[in-house]
């Protein structure tokens, strides 16, 4: 009996022992919260990129650019604060990406491929570019990847371009080139400028957005076909806030928050062609100046951005005051007689008189959307009825809803402007034909103007207003005329 009660003891001591000992390891194991967790539990989501107009910059309204943005949704997504980090170059960011205390992910307008897939995951697929050889204006055109043996040529360090060149100089043996890991795509852009390297590789929607800068770079030609961008997550058998992502990314698809970034990023890039983007550097620095403190004034008493109101005041008269056009507008704002009168300028011909009324009337046009409207699509809606008038954007926007797209989504209404001036279609509206596709080409054009003058006004890059800093445009300060005017991308 005793001998039974002292085993059952035992047993029962075992049993308990055993117990506390796998409820211990279950607690533990349950304790290391996974990456998705940890990052829901800092309230931060941590992430590093790179400082260039297609990914992350500052303006004056603080962060913004493509990958931020994106990047900003999933933290909201997530609930969680976003922290940016950026990295030297790319071998930087990967080496970051990769320690045990280093950020969650890298939005970078990365490339998956060769050996980086050895060092990191990459998310499903963002963005569709294509790599592209660039050369300078007037130097023999390259048209194939064996004109490149012979060239000087520079790439980043660790980029996916440095692999594609490793891959080619297998082919043929005699091709040099240099990886640099002190330079970003733009110094590199700013070197085929000037004549110091004569090639450079870069993602079409890199050269997209830097295009404007560099008027003598021009594509070579395509360096293989398009591929996808990726998000890059540290390695390791912890897929939570891998598959959190993917799922995000895929929703951000769906749901058209992506197209829409795209659209707000790169849906109006390539607008100037090569003697736009020249001319408009040219004027930047010789005509702004003038004007900029017009601009400043009238955007602060609208509380709006000069920016804005410079971009507008270019697509109207490229800055100059005594423009002039055959249905009777006039003035660096471009403002009818009757708009003229109803804001008060006395003299259209008056730079700052000219600036203040547009500026005026177009805070009114923005002011009178409905209220479903919201920004940034209120600002260039605000734009197009400031063109076109209220009653045709009117008229566009109920033919958006009719074909079941959003009325209050300027990718959508953007669609039906062009509709305006087809007799098929405006017979149907309220009131009839409209040059709705040179909207689409006004807005187009402003919001063009307007990321070029955000980029060149971030903090870091002004010192002081445009006038007096002489601006700070790679490339923009030699006056050499673009040699072949009449191509265009
Ligand atoms: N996508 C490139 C890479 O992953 C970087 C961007 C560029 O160089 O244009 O290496």
């Amino acid at each position: 009996m005793f001998a039974l009660t002292v085993s059952r003891v035992r047993r029962t001591a075992w049993f308990l022992a055993t117990c506390i000992f796998l409820l211990l390891s279950g607690c533990s194991e349950a304790k290391v919260p996974t990456a998705l967790e940890r990052v829901q539990k800092d309230g931060v989501l941590r992430v590093i990129t790179r400082n260039s107009p297609a990914t992350y910059f500052q303006d004056r309204n603080g962060d913004t650019g493509f990958e931020y943005e994106l990047a900003k949704r999933f933290a909201d997504h997530l609930g969680v604060k976003l922290e940016i980090e950026t990295a030297d170059n790319l071998d930087d960011l990967y080496d970051k990406l990769s320690q045990p205390d280093g950020p969650s992910l890298a939005a970078a307008g990365l490339t998956p491929g060769g050996a980086r897939d050895a060092q990191v995951r990459f998310t499903h697929s963002y963005l569709d570019v294509t790599p592209q050889v660039v050369y300078r204006n007037g130097d023999p055109r390259p048209t194939r990847p064996e004109d490149l043996v012979g060239k000087r040529i520079m790439v980043l360090k660790g980029s996916s371009h440095a692999a594609q060149l490793a891959e080619l100089k297998k082919r043929y043996p005699k091709l040099q080139y240099q990886e640099s890991d002190a330079d970003e795509m733009v110094d590199l852009l700013g070197k085929v400028d000037v004549g110091e390297i004569d090639l450079t590789l870069i993602d079409s929607n890199e050269l997209a957005m830097n295009q404007v800068y560099f008027p003598n770079v021009r594509v070579a030609f395509d360096l293989g076909d398009a591929r996808g961008l990726a998000w890059a997550l540290p390695l390791g058998s912890d897929n939570s806030l891998f598959d959190e992502v993917n799922k995000f990314l895929d929703k951000t698809k769906q749901d058209g928050t992506l197209q829409n970034l795209k659209d707000r990023y790169y849906g109006h890039v390539d607008v100037l062609g090569y003697v736009g983007a020249y001319t408009f550097a040219q004027h930047l620095q010789q005509r702004l100046p003038r004007y900029e403190q017009h601009f400043r004034q009238s955007a602060q008493n609208l509380q709006m951005d000069w920016r804005l109101l410079a971009a507008i005041g270019y697509q109207e008269s490229m800055w100059q005051p005594d423009a002039t056009s055959k249905t009777g507008v006039r003035g660096l704002m471009m403002l009818t007689n009757r708009t003229a009168q109803a804001m008060g300028v006395s003299n259209r011909l008056d730079a700052k008189q000219s600036i203040q009324g547009g500026s005026k009337y177009f805070g009114q046009v923005k002011d009178e959307l409905p209220g479903s409207i919201k920004e940034p699509d209120r600002t260039w809606f605000a734009l197009a009825s400031y063109n076109i008038g209220s009653a045709h954007l009117d008229d566009a926007r109920k033919l958006a809803e009719q074909e079941g797209l959003n009325p209050n989504k300027w990718l959508d209404v953007k669609k039906m402007l062009p509709r305006l001036s087809q007799k098929q279609w405006y017979r149907k509206t309220r009131n009839g034909y409209a040059r709705g596709g040179e909207t689409v080409h006004f807005v187009q054009n402003i919001r063009r103007y307007y990321d070029i003058l955000t980029w060149v006004t971030q903090p870091q890059m002004e010192g002081g207003q445009l006038a007096e800093s002489g601006l700070h445009l790679p490339g923009v300060n030699k006056t050499r005329p673009p040699e072949n005017p009449d191509e265009k991308l």
